[in-house]
């Protein structure tokens, strides 16, 4: 099955709000999934995260994790990689007692670097994150992002090559490919090539649980601008969904427009409608 995600709590969420509150609203909005944003920080209290497990099992809500955006693995200052690592390894540790089945994470500017040489230093941080993750919480998958922006670590080659090293899978967000590109990755011939090199790097199977990002998105010359509620950007996001139903793609759809609870609806809709 494909899973629309709601990008966070929804908006409409009834006060004090929080994820809780959040999963029960979006479940009787009619939405069967969430990726819980934790993008400036990641809780820790071990009551809460269980409480959000059970909640989404109960639900039967599967959920993902967007960890913090404060992440740099290619950072040439020894502090701030130690601080990145340890960022992406928190999130990890705590959506695997949420529940979650899988982490995003921006993995890495390029800050002027041969991106053959920022992938060498990115998979050295990955060898480390990767061996405690083995062994602490082996469950969650490490999902490096598509990027939107140039000067970002993140074109589809670059995570599938990397995911296909350490058998975890990427984040695959086409309207970062499609702001990166400036205007490319917007047809179904395009969608369809993106999942053909998605499936010859990670295998058939992998198609049936995908963590996809999806929104309209503002772009220029050197890529992403902002998000874009769909029905105001130029995404021809009808195409992209019947691509994903012709292709029985299954997994989560993370709906990451800044209309949350709206535009997660419009896409479940418009798909079983289709
Ligand atoms: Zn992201």
């Amino acid at each position: 099955m494909l899973h629309f995600a709601v990008a966070g709590v929804p908006r409409s969420t009834p006060r004090p709000g929080g994820t809780v509150e959040g999963l029960k609203h979006a479940h009787r909005l009619g939405i069967t999934a969430m990726e819980i944003e934790w993008v400036q920080n990641v809780p820790k209290n071990p009551d809460r995260l269980k409480e959000i497990r059970e909640t989404a099992g109960n639900l039967k809500m599967p959920l993902t994790v967007h960890a913090p955006y404060f992440v740099n693995l290619n950072s040439q200052d020894h502090a701030k990689l130690a601080a990145s690592k340890m960022r992406v390894l928190t999130a990890l540790s705590m959506a695997e007692l949420a529940g979650a089945r899988s982490v995003c994470v921006h993995a890495a500017f390029y800050t002027g670097m041969p991106p053959a040489q920022v992938y060498t230093n990115i998979y050295h941080a990955t060898e480390e994150i990767m061996d405690k993750k083995k062994k602490l919480f082996p469950h969650v998958n490490l999902a490096y992002e598509t990027m939107g922006k140039t000067a970002q670590f993140g074109t589809l080659e670059e995570v599938l090559a990397i995911s296909k090293e350490f058998d975890i899978f990427p984040c695959i967000d086409p309207a970062h490919m499609h702001a990166r590109t400036n205007g490319k990755v917007n047809t179904a011939a395009e969608w369809n090539e993106m999942l053909d090199t998605y499936e010859q790097y990670l295998g058939t199977k992998a198609l049936k649980h995908m963590h996809l990002h999806f929104s309209g998105i503002a772009y220029g010359a050197s890529g992403e601008k902002h998000h874009l509620p769909i029905q105001e950007s130029d995404a021809n996001w009808k195409d992209f969904l019947k691509v994903l139903k012709d292709r029985k793609i299954e997994g989560n759809l993370v709906s990451e427009s800044p209309l949350l609870e709206e535009d997660t609806l419009l896409l479940k809709n418009t798909f079983e409608r289709l």
